[in-house]
C-alpha cells in the first residue's frame, strides 16, 4: 500500500519513498519552553505523532527516527528566569517536563531524539563556520548573516515573489546587512543574557540555524520529512532550507517532503499566546481524558484549519464512549465463550484495512474515523447475533486499528469510570458490596433497593461470571 503525503514544496500529494527504508527520518520543530503550551501547540505534536505511528507500522518500529527539538535559548525564557530570580535551566527543565507530560497524556510517543539548542552549540558554530567558508554567509559587526544572494533558490519553498521578500524585510534593515533579506546566524548577546564563545565573538545563535544544526546532529542531512505548523513555512523553513543546502553537508539536499499542519483556531483567530485566546493542554487534561482531546485534534484533516470548541471536545468524548462501549460489551460477552483463535472476520478485516488506507492517503483522519465506526458496528452486530468467532476477531481488529492511531489504549472499565471522582467510586464499590451481601442473605428487597440507589447515581451494574462490574450510564 502506498503512503502519499502532501508536500508543500511541490504543492501536491506525492507517493512517499524514503531514501533508505531501513532508516526513515523525520524532524518537527518543537516548542520554546518558558510556559505551559496551549492546545494549538499540540496540534503538530499529535499530527506528527500519528505520522510517526503510520511510518513505524509501514517500515518497522526501529526503522523510523523522529527528532523533535526544544528551543531553550530565547528572550522570553530569559525574562521568565529573571522575573522568578531562578537559573534559566530551572525554567526550561520545568516547562519541558510539563510539555512532555502533556504530550504523553495526549497519546504522543516520545520522539527518538529531543535535541536542545544549549546542547547543540558546537554543531551550530561549526555549521556557521562552514557557511562562511562556502561563501554562503558573512561576518559583520559581531554578527554573522546568511547571504541570500548566494542561494539562487531562495524563496522556492514559500513561493514568495522576490519583491515581496525584499519589501517584507525592508522594515528596519540593520546597517550591517548586504541585502535586506539576509538573516542572522549569530549575534552578540545583550548584557546579562546567556552567551557562548565563538570565532565571531561572544554571542548566541539565530533561531533558524539552531534547527538546521539539530537536524544534522540528530539525524544527518538530508532528511526524508520535515514538519511543523503552516506559520513556519516563511521565514523559518525557507531559511532552514537555504542554510542546509549551502552548508554543503547534505549533498545540497535538505528535506525531501515538507509537511505543514493548519492552525487550530479559537473563534475566528489562530490560537496564540500573543492574542491571549488560549486553552492550555495542562488545564484541559484536568477535565477531559487525553484520548478525547487527541480525537478532537484529529477530527479535521490536518491541513485544514480546525476550530476549537466545547462541542468539538464533547463530540470526541462521545465518539470514544461509543467505541469503548463496544469493547466493554464484547469483552463481557466473550468472558463466557471458548476462545476462537485463528478465525478471521473478513468484513471487519476490510474495515481495518480501510483505516490504514485512509491514513496512507495523506493522513485522512475523518475517513479513518468513519472506518473505525463501521468496524465497531460490525462487532456490536456480532455480539447481538451471539457469534463468538466474529466478535473475538472483530474486537481484536478494532483494538489494533484504534491503537494504530493512538486510541483505545485504556481498559474499557477504567475509561467509563474515569468520569467518576474518587468519592463516587468508593460509594459505588461499597453499594455493590452491600448488594452482594444482601443477595447472599437472599434479602431481595434490600438488593433491589440498592440497585435503585445505584441507578440514581447514574451507574449501571453488570453481573458476570467473575462478579459485578459497573460503568457510568450512556447519555441518551
Ligand atoms: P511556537 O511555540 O509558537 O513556536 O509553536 C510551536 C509549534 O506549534 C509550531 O510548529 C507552530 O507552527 C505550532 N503552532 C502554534 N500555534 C498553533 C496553532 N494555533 N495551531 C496549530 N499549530 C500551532
Ligand atoms: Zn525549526
Amino acid at each position: 500500500m502506498t503512503l502519499s503525503l502532501y508536500d508543500t514544496m511541490s504543492r501536491s500529494k506525492r507517493p512517499f519513498a524514503p531514501k533508505d527504508p531501513s532508516r526513515v527520518t523525520m524532524y518537527v520543530c518543537g516548542p520554546t519552553v518558558y510556559n505551559f503550551a496551549h492546545i494549538g501547540n499540540f496540534r503538530p505534536v499529535v499530527v506528527f505523532d500519528l505520522l510517526f505511528r503510520v511510518l513505524r507500522d509501514a517500515y518497522g518500529d526501529h526503522a523510523v527516527l523522529y527528532a523533535a527539538n526544544v528551543t531553550d535559548v530565547d528572550d522570553k525564557i530569559n525574562k521568565k528566569a529573571a522575573d522568578e530570580g531562578v537559573p534559566i535551566r530551572t525554567i526550561t527543565d520545568r516547562y519541558l517536563d510539563a510539555y512532555n507530560a502533556d504530550a504523553a497524556a495526549l497519546g504522543a510517543l516520545r520522539p527518538t531524539f529531543q535535541p536542545r539548542v544549549t546542547e547543540t552549540m558546537d554543531a551550530i558554530i561549526a555549521m556557521i563556520g562552514d557557511l562562511i567558508r562556502n561563501n554562503g554567509a558573512y561576518a559583520a559587526e559581531g554578527h554573522v548573516l546568511f547571504d541570500t544572494q548566494a542561494f539562487a533558490d531562495y524563496g522556492k519553498l514559500s513561493k514568495k515573489p522576490m519583491d515581496d521578500l525584499i519589501a517584507g524585510a525592508r522594515v528596519d534593515v540593520a546597517p550591517y546587512k548586504n541585502d535586506p533579506r539576509d538573516f542572522v546566524l549569530w549575534k552578540p548577546s545583550k548584557p546579562g543574557e546567556p552567551e557562548w564563545e565563538s570565532p565571531w565573538g561572544k554571542g548566541r545563535p539565530g533561531w533558524h540555524i539552531e534547527c538546521t544544526a539539530m537536524i544534522e546532529e540528530a539525524l544527518g542531512l538530508p532528511i526524508d520529512i520535515h514538519g511543523g505548523g503552516v506559520d513556519l513555512i516563511f521565514p523559518h523553513h525557507e531559511n532552514e532550507l537555504a542554510q542546509g543546502v549551502c552548508s554543503g553537508h547534505g549533498e545540497r539536499e535538505y528535506a525531501h517532503y515538507w509537511l505543514h499542519n493548519g492552525f487550530l483556531n479559537m473563534g475566528e483567530e489562530k490560537m496564540s499566546k500573543s492574542l491571549g485566546n488560549v486553552a492550555l493542554a495542562h488545564d484541559l487534561l484536568k477535565t477531559y481524558p487525553g484520548e478525547a482531546l487527541r480525537w478532537a485534534l484529529l477530527a479535521g484533516h490536518y491541513r485544514q484549519e480546525l476550530e476549537w470548541t466545547d462541542s468539538l471536545i464533547e463530540q470526541a468524548k462521545s465518539a470514544l464512549d461509543r467505541l469503548y462501549r463496544v469493547l466493554d460489551d464484547s469483552a463481557r460477552f466473550l468472558a463466557g465463550e471458548p476462545s476462537a483463535d485463528g478465525w478471521q472476520n473478513a468484513s471487519a478485516a476490510a474495515d481495518h484495512a480501510a483505516v490504514r488506507a485512509a491514513l496512507h492517503d495523506d493522513l485522512n483522519t475523518p475517513a479513518a474515523f468513519a472506518a473505525l465506526f463501521q468496524l465497531a458496528d460490525k462487532v456490536r452486530a456480532a455480539v447481538m447475533a451471539k457469534d463468538a468467532r466474529a466478535v473475538a476477531s472483530g474486537r481484536g481488529l478494532l483494538v489494533e486499528a484504534g491503537n494504530l492511531m493512538g486510541f483505545l489504549t485504556a481498559d474499557p472499565q477504567s475509561w467509563f469510570q474515569s468520569g467518576a471522582d474518587d468519592d463516587l467510586k468508593s460509594r459505588v464499590e461499597a453499594l455493590i458490596a452491600d448488594r452482594h451481601a444482601a443477595r447472599a442473605a437472599k434479602n431481595w428487597p434490600e438488593a433491589d433497593r440498592i440497585r435503585g440507589e445505584l441507578a440514581a447515581l447514574n451507574v449501571e451494574v453488570m453481573d458476570g461470571p467473575n462478579g459485578a462490574t459497573w460503568r457510568i450510564k450512556e447519555q441518551p
